[in-house]
Formats: C-alpha cells, structure tokens, sequence
C-alpha cells in the first residue's frame, strides 16, 4: 500500500491536456487549436531568426551560467520596461517602478498574486469573464479572493462594455482589475481607445488598482507601441499599475519562461519599497529566475539590427493571423447563407476568435464545423494556424 493512497488523480489541465490527447491521437487529419502557439504555413514552430542570432552570439561570447540576481539580469530589466512604458516614460526617467525579471507571463502573474496577498490581503482581483483559465488557478492557489467581471456579449459577439463598467463600479474600493493589455483570450475582443478612456474613469473614480496582463505585445497588431497603447495611457494618467509581461509569443521564447512583473508606483521611494518585497517573495520560490531568455531578450533590443529584423519578424506573425482571419471570415460569409454579419471575426485581434457559434443556433452542426474547418485548415487554404480560433464548443483561448 503506498503512503499517498489519499492522492487522488487530478484532472488533465483542460488546454494543456489538450495538447497530450492531440499527441496521442493517430488521425492524420488532426490540427491542435488549444494551445497558443504561433505556427508557420507549413504548420511548424516558428524560432525567430533573431532569437538564432542572439543565440549565436551569446555562444560566441561564451558567457557563464552563474546565478542571476533575485531581480534577474539588470539589462533585460532595463529594455523590458523600456519595451512596455516607452523609454521616455516619465515613469521610468523618475525611477518609479519596480521590475523584477519572472518566469514568464504566468510567474509574473503569480509572483503578484503572491505580493496581493500578502500587501493587500483584504482586497480582491476583478477578472473577465471569460478569461486565459489559468488566471482562476493563479489566484486560486495564492489565495487571492476573485471574481469576474461582464467582458463578452453573446448577442453582438463583442464587448458587453456596460456589463464590464457596471461590475467594476459595483466592486469594493480598492480592488485590483485584471485586464489583458490587448489581444484577449480568449473571445479576441478588445476595448476600443475611447473605452480604455472610460474603464481608467471608473478605476480611477473607484480607487481599484489596474493589473495588467500583457502577453502578446507586439504580437497582437504587429507594433509594439500600438499594443502598449492601454497600459500607457493608464500610465499617463497617473496611476498606480502592476503589469505582468511575457516573451513566449512575441518572441517566441515559450519553453525559456522569460517575462517580468512590472509595478509602477507614485514614487521612486515606492517602488523600491516594493521592488524589495517582490524579491524576497520570489527568494523562497524559485530563488532566481533563468538567464537564457533574459540575455536574448536584452540581446535583440539592445541591438539596433536585430531590434528592427524582431520587429519585422512580429509583423510576419501577426499579419499572417490577420490573413487567417480574413479566411476564416471569408469561408464563414460564403458558407453560411443566413445573411449574418461576421464581421466580429475581423474586429477580433490576436490568436484566438470567438465565432459566436453554437449549436442552438442551429447555422451548423458543432461536429461538422470542427470537422469542416479541421479539413479547411488542415488542407491549408487558410495557411494553418498558429490561429486557435474556432474552438468549439466549450470556446476557450489556449495556453
Ligand atoms: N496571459 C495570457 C492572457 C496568456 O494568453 C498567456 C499565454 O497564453 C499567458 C498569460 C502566459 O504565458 P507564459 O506563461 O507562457 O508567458
């Protein structure tokens, strides 16, 4: 008998168990759309050839693998927060926020649930609904009390944005709100800048703390800039933050685990304070973070050639996704002769859509729109997909 008889089998992790069944599976017709992974027309992993590049030249320096820092590598801290607030951000010129290099966007995330828990113990985190599942879990096991707030509107297949403010309004002062700094998984769907303008009012009005969850920068349109637009403008504003940052799709760097938790404070006194903080909760944790991403990362930015052949290279991945989309519109617009507007399929950004199907409504069948559209991507008319779209039907983001 073994002394864990009391263990019972946990659940299979509902995206990345989906990627173990598409393992498994011997169909030669299959096509994974759960997890959140850019892949190229021929259906393959994508490595940069900036991240080859900085590679080889990380081998031709012959760097050591001491330990890094608690903080991590001071220069991926330096362009990474320079990447997200811009580097003429007053913010950073004052010295006013706290970056600590994490293991990724979901260590990032943690690390700050961690720090919420402990800092701000009687406050809750306002999360979308629906939203990236592990968001739930990450909170869940820092004991970080949440709920959610409307996000998605099934009758327009776009933002219920009265639903969001009413929900943000009605949460306690001094909650933390969790929003997806753009591209959002997994409807697609993103506040407009006039509404970014709007949900800042009520934040502000309501004393929440904004956390933002930044994983597809860059990614999402094409231009860094563009899809830090919310996050800066929260920023400019004046107000306090958390950002969590990843390099898995941006840079494709998704088994290296390297992103940062950003928080930006009123005061550079602040900031330390809390830079301090962070780095002795990370210490019992993990000790300090991996060095190999963090060089490339500071590598490519630092680099002003290969800062440009990145930023040409995430203008491939994202107009490829846009391309995706079009087909995707274009197919469903042809196909269904209903006389429905799809056109929420071309408002969507990033990799994942919200078709707006089901089966009630009866336009398809559930099985034959995955067998139909399996068939269509798998046969390549679209290209592939690095496009997690039309997942159906529970309609979930991957990863
Ligand atoms: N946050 C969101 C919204 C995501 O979609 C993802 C990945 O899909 C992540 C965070 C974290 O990814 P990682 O931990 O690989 O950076």
């Amino acid at each position: 008998v073994s002394r864990f008889e009391s263990v019972t089998m946990a659940p299979p992790d509902p995206i990345l168990g989906v990627s173990e069944a598409f393992k498994a599976d011997t169909s030669d017709v299959k096509l994974n759309l759960g997890v959140g992974a850019y892949r190229t027309e021929e259906l393959q992993p994508y490595v940069l050839n900036v991240v080859r590049k900085a590679e080889n030249l990380m081998l031709e320096r012959g760097e050591n693998k001491e330990y890094l820092p608690i903080e991590g590598l001071a220069a991926f801290n330096k362009v990474t927060a320079d990447l997200l607030f811009g580097a003429n951000n007053p913010v950073i010129q004052q010295g006013r926020v706290a970056t600590v290099q994490s293991l990724s966007g979901t260590g990032s995330l943690r690390l700050a649930a961690a720090f919420i828990q402990r800092y701000f113990p009687d406050a809750k985190v306002l999360i979308s609904s629906p939203t990236w599942g592990n968001h739930k879990n990450i909170f869940n096991d820092a004991r970080v009390p949440w709920s959610e707030y409307r996000y998605y509107d099934p009758r327009t297949v776009g933002l219920d944005f009265d639903g969001m403010l009413a929900d943000i309004k009605a949460a306690p002062d001094g909650s933390f709100v969790l929003l997806h700094g753009c591209a959002h998984n997994p409807t697609g769907i993103d506040p407009t800048p006039e509404q970014w303008n709007k949900i800042a009012d009520v934040i502000q009005e309501k004393n929440h703390i904004p956390f933002f969850d930044v994983a597809y920068q860059g990614f999402a349109s094409g231009s860094l800039d563009t899809d830090a637009y919310s996050v800066r403008l929260f920023v400019e504003r004046g107000l306090e933050l958390l950002v969590a940052q990843s390099y898995s799709k941006n840079l494709g760097l998704y088994a290296e685990r390297i992103g940062a938790i950003n928080v930006v404070c009123s005061s550079s006194d602040a900031a330390a304070r809390v830079k301090s903080q962070l780095k002795r909760l990370a210490r019992p944790m993990y000790s300090n973070p991996p060095v190999h991403g963090a060089r490339i990362v500071a590598n490519v930015v630092g680099d002003p050639t290969l800062f440009n052949e990145w930023k040409q290279e995430m203008e491939l991945m994202a107009g490829r996704i846009k391309n995706v989309r079009q087909r995707l519109f274009d197919y469903l617009s042809q196909k269904d002769k209903s006389g429905k507007d799809w056109s929420f399929i071309l408002k969507q950004i990033g990799m994942f859509s919200f078709t707006g199907l089901n089966k009630a409504q009866g336009l398809f069948d559930c099985t034959e729109v995955i067998k139909v559209e399996r068939d269509y991507f798998w046969r390549n008319e679209f290209g592939n997909v690095a496009f997690a779209g039309v997942i159906l039907p529970s309609e979930r983001g991957g990863n």
